[in-house]
């Protein structure tokens, strides 16, 4: 099943890297994949199935249920049952003991999750394999580890679970974000109903299959796919205690609106407009290499993407010359090949608002610059592009764009540069490049930002919490803070 590369890269105008296509033999992926609800498959009640596709050449991979309300009443009642009669009634070191498995089967087959994640969403293999896989299993392991330590992470309170917890999650991290959701909620004794997004279905049924060999009682994780009405259908079922939410501002508004009044819980992890900051004082091919990272890392499908630059003038020509280099030699191609830096972006319809964005740039008067690279006929494919001369007006400054694009404006002053990096209604992320631990002292305290990298990007671990300010979303994941949400305090 392996596909062959798309086409040869030349750069450097010499020499061309040979084609190292990871293979899909090893993977086993049904024709038709139902839900899993109460620990079995079960057919959707209305008999809807869509397909799931692999954007790199649009080719089907497999069918998958759209559940319906009736579906995911179906899934909440087997979470409710399994809560009420054994997952809320099991001390913590059983549930760390479960969740501990979960996470050594994730590294046991690590390899068809990247395959999958790569076939189904896009994205390089190498990042799969390298980045998503094993911080989902770190994700698994690290909550595994408070499960039965709980007292200890709150001392002197009676720390209890929540009940059932409804998730909806992006299609960006479709594993790993089905782990930020799962892990926190089972070490703290809640059980789960959890809806992926609709083109990245795949590795969270997989995720199904390894939780039933897992031997995880029934019940107590539920996957049901669907559109967005499912994940309306979750959010709004009155036998759900807490929602935990990834993905646009806009939906985290709806569900929102949708649960006011009530009694739910809920964490929000939404869009970001990262600002990455370049002072004349950073070791600026390190700091190129970080940007490039920051933005064109998983083609700019991150919430917490670099998407905005700030350069100080003095070093802007050097800033601006490396980084029209550096683009030239990322390589756009297929996912599939350990070579590839830029792989395809996830639909149809987020390419379209990629080009919607890239048109609107130019149209404000910016400057477009994008690598030189050929992209394949088929698929959903974006150069890596760069915009000089924006202004924070601009609608390609001040949206999130969600793909590898790239906006960069100059700054002078210290003030300056923080005044513009937190002009904008998001605060998820932000980097700051600098000789000067004073500066970066400076900055992280007076950015709105959830997380600030100094000298680094796109930097995680499961004992760190991430989150954001303003209309970046409520709430941490992660760490010690990730565990919050699903308790209630007696
Ligand atoms: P989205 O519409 O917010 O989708 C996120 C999840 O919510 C998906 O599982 C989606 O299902 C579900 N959903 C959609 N409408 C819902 C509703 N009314 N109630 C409950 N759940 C609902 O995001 P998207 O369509 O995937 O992408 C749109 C934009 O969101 C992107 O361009 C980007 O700006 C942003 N985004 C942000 C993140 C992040 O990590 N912060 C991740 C992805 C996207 P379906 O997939 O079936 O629609
Ligand atoms: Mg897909």
């Amino acid at each position: 099943m392996a596909k062959k590369k798309n086409k040869k890269l030349e750069f450097n105008k010499g020499w061309t890297y040979s084609e190292a296509p990871e293979s899909s033999g090893h993977i086993d992926l049904k024709k038709k994949y139902d839900l899993f609800i109460g620990g079995k498959w079960v057919k959707p009640s209305k008999g809807k199935y869509f397909d799931s596709v692999n954007p790199a050449n649009e080719e089907k991979l497999s069918e998958v249920a759209h559940a319906s309300a009736q579906d995911v009443d179906l899934a909440v009642k087997a979470a409710r049952q399994a809560y009420d009669n054994v997952w809320s009634k099991m001390s913590g070191a059983e549930r760390g003991k479960y969740i501990y498995r979960i996470a050594r089967l994730i590294q046991e087959r690590a390899r068809e999750f990247s395959v999958i994640e790569s076939l189904d969403g896009g994205k390089p293999i190498r990042e799969s394999r390298d980045v998503d896989v094993p911080l989902a299993a770190n994700h698994f392991f690290y909550y595994a580890g408070w499960a039965d330590k709980l007292e200890y992470a709150f001392p002197n309170r009676k720390v209890g679970s929540v009940g059932v917890a409804g998730q909806v999650i992006p299609w960006n991290f479709p594993l790993l974000m089905a782990a930020w959701k799962i892990a926190p909620a089972l070490a703290t004794g809640n059980t789960i109903v959890i809806k992926p997004a609709e083109t990245t279905s795949l590795t969270a049924l997989k995720l199904a299959e390894l939780i039933q060999e897992s031997g995880l009682p029934e019940g107590v994780v539920n996957i049901v796919t669907g559109e967005g009405d499912t994940g309306a259908a979750i959010v709004n079922h009155p036998d759900v205690d807490k929602i935990a939410f990834t993905g646009s501002t806009g939906v985290g508004k709806i569900i929102q609106k949708a649960i006011a009044g009530t009694n739910k819980k809920v964490t929000l992890e939404l869009g970001g407009k990262a600002a990455n900051i370049i002072f004349e004082d950073a070791p600026i091919n390190q700091a190129v290499e970080g940007i490039i990272n920051g933005i064109f890392f998983n083609q700019g499908h991150v919430c917490c993407a670099g998407s905005r630059l700030f350069v100080q003038e003095s070093v802007y020509d050097e800033v601006v010359r490396k980084l029209k280099d550096r683009i030239e030699t990322l390589i756009v191609g297929d996912p599939m090949d350990k070579n590839t830096d830029i792989g395809a972006i996830n639909s149809k319809e987020q390419l379209n608002t990629i080009k919607k964005y890239l048109k609107w740039g130019k149209e404000d008067g910016a400057e477009m610059h994008q690598s030189s690279c050929s992209i394949p006929k088929k698929g959903y494919w974006c150069k890596p592009t760069l915009f000089l001369n924006t202004a924070q007006s601009h609608r390609i400054v001040q949206e999130e764009i969600f793909g590898p694009v790239l906006a960069v404006q100059t700054f002078r002053t210290v003030d300056e540069v923080i005044q513009k990096a937190n002009n904008t209604p998001y605060g998820l992320s932000a980097g700051v490049w600098t000789d000067k631990g004073s500066k970066i002292f400076n900055l992280t305290t007076k950015m709105r930002a959830g997380v600030v990298w100094a000298n680094t990007y796109n930097k995680f671990d499961p004992a760190s919490p991430f989150g954001g300010y303003k209309e970046s979303g409520i709430g941490r994941e992660g760490g010690l803070h990730g565990l919050l949400p699903y308790i209630n305090f007696n």
